[in-house]
């Protein structure tokens, strides 16, 4: 029976420490877990499961309109009550919070309340408001703080919000600018577009989420553009002045720009203040993430850290996945399994624009850097539903294959439910499925996924 208070502390409630207590505690390891906000982190709270609720919410809109040419009758113009879907996301967020909770309880985790910091290799110290600090002994820590918006220094950057401040907006912005180019500026700036907002999107490069494929970004940039957001690329903000309760951004260019509200989606940073990791020689990567090998341990053999902290992929799976590989390297494989691990490889990711992006493996440009030949096939259509919707909507499905081997190494789609058909399609790409493969595949009629296994016409080698 080892000295130590606990077999695993665990410091941050969020996908990557959640996951990692609960597995731990299940299987019998003595864990404690230290939060010092609510249960589950940057996903439940101000991430991926409020953002998608406004998605959806946002989705109505165009859905209300293209129902006219179905046939329905609408009895006025459909307007959006913002307090009451603040609320309404308000209530779901604290029932999954409870959920958390007890699934520390199910797990025999004990719940901290407070913030954790590393005092050395085995102690951590947690002080809870202004109560004394507490000192808890463990076998191993395991460091999931996760991260927070990053906002540039510029003249006027107070007057800005974050993704952490746009859930509960006090007045509903009419005149929206997001300045940024990734996921988060990508996603808002559709949302509020579609929950009725004007959005003009303000990106510093040429095209909007740089990392994916280039002809993927063109599609979804031409397609929100339809929807009615305002993509200005090559615009750079240098400053944001206030005009009473209004902002005015100022461009480079000279342009200015009035808005309600100012959102600043321009990337995160690694919450690592705070914790005592310098005092403890725990080294951090230039751009602040935790340096760790490939069992997460930090320099200090005792100390992990896993998920948005250390900056692999900034996604809730892979959080999820990285704590069970750690879990079972700690404890060892469950019996009758071998031990888990991860391939940051084939990692299948979603942009939740409208219409929305959805991707596995490589981008046809990072193909073509690996491979001696590739295979283009691609598609763009307009989807059945919208023949009668009016919509003027386009989908974009493409395959990206290696020419030797015939393995389809890129899949990708710009369009309705794309997140949830790449999915499906992510399982066969990790199974190192091949284009003929694909073909042989018997479709589905009438969808959009079909096209994945009908693109017979080549594209370009
Ligand atoms: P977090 O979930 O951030 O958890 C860290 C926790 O540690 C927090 O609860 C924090 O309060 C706590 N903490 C920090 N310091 C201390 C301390 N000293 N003591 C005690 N507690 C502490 N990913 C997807 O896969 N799909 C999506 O659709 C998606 N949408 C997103 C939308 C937005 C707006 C954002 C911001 C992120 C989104 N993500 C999405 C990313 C996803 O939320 C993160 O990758 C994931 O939450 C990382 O989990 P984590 O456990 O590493 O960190
Ligand atoms: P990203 O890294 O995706 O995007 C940051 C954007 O800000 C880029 O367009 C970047 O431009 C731009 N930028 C950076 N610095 C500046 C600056 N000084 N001035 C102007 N623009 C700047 O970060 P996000 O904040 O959008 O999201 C963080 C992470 O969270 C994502 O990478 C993703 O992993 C995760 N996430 C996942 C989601 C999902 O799964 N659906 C949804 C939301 C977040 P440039 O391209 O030129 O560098």
């Amino acid at each position: 029976m080892s000295t130590f208070d606990y077999d695993l502390f665990v410091i941050g409630g969020g996908s990557g420490g959640v996951r990692a207590a609960r597995f731990a505690g299940a299987r019998g390891a003595r864990v404690a877990l230290a939060e010092n906000n609510l249960m589950g982190g940057t996903c439940v709270n101000v991430g991926c499961i409020p953002k998608k609720m406004y998605s959806y919410a946002a989705g109505y809109n165009a859905g209300f309109a293209e129902s006219v040419g179905y046939g329905w009758q609408l009895p006025g113009t459909p307007t959006l009550d913002w307090d009451l879907l603040k609320v309404r996301r308000a209530e779901a967020i604290r029932n999954l919070n409870d959920i958390y909770e007890r699934l520390m309880v199910g797990a025999q985790v004990r719940r901290l309340q407070g913030t954790g910091r590393i005092v050395d290799a085995h102690t951590v110290e947690v002080t809870a408001g202004h109560g004394a600090p507490r000192r808890y002994t463990a076998d191993n820590i395991l460091v999931c703080t996760g991260g927070r918006p990053w906002v540039p220094a510029f003249d006027g950057s107070e007057l800005v919000v974050t993704s952490d401040d746009v859930f509960d907006l006090p007045v509903f912005p009419r005149r929206l600018v997001v300045v940024g180019g990734g996921y988060i500026a990508s996603e808002f700036a559709s949302i509020f577009q579609g929950m009725g907002a004007d959005v003009t999107q303000l990106y510093r490069g040429e095209q909007i989420l740089r990392g994916f494929d280039d002809e993927v970004r063109d599609f979804v940039a031409q397609e929100m553009r339809k929807h009615g957001v305002d993509i200005r690329t090559q615009a750079e903000v240098t400053r944001v002045q206030a005009r009473g309760d209004a902002r005015r951004v100022h461009l480079s260019d000279g342009n200015t720009l009035d808005a309600d509200v100012v959102l600043y989606a321009t990337g995160r940073c690694a919450n690592t203040t705070g914790l005592g990791l310098d005092e403890l020689g725990v080294q951090l990567s230039p751009r602040g993430t935790i340096n760790v090998d490939e069992n997460f341990a930090t320099q200090v053999p005792s100390v992990y850290a896993l998920g948005d902290v250390v900056g692999r992929r900034e996604l809730t799976p892979v959080a999820l996945t990285e704590a069970m590989v750690l879990v079972d390297h700690l404890l060892g494989p469950e019996p009758g399994r071998a031990a888990r691990t991860i391939s940051y490889e084939n990692i299948a990711t979603a942009v939740f624009t409208h219409p929305p992006v959805a991707t596995v493996g490589l981008s046809e440009s990072q193909a073509r850097a690996r491979f001696d030949a590739i295979r283009v096939f691609r598609s763009d259509f307009r989807p059945l539903q919208h023949t009668l919707s009016g919509s003027s909507e386009r989908t974009l499905v493409k395959l990206v294959v290696d020419a030797a081997s015939d393995r389809v190494v890129g899949l990708h789609m710009v369009g309705a439910d794309a997140a949830e058909i790449v999915q499906g399609f992510a399982v066969a790409i990790q199974c190192g499925a091949t284009k003929a493969q694909f073909d042989q595949t018997v479709p589905i009629h009438p969808t959009s996924a079909e096209e994945f296994v009908t693109l017979r016409q080549l594209t370009r080698n």
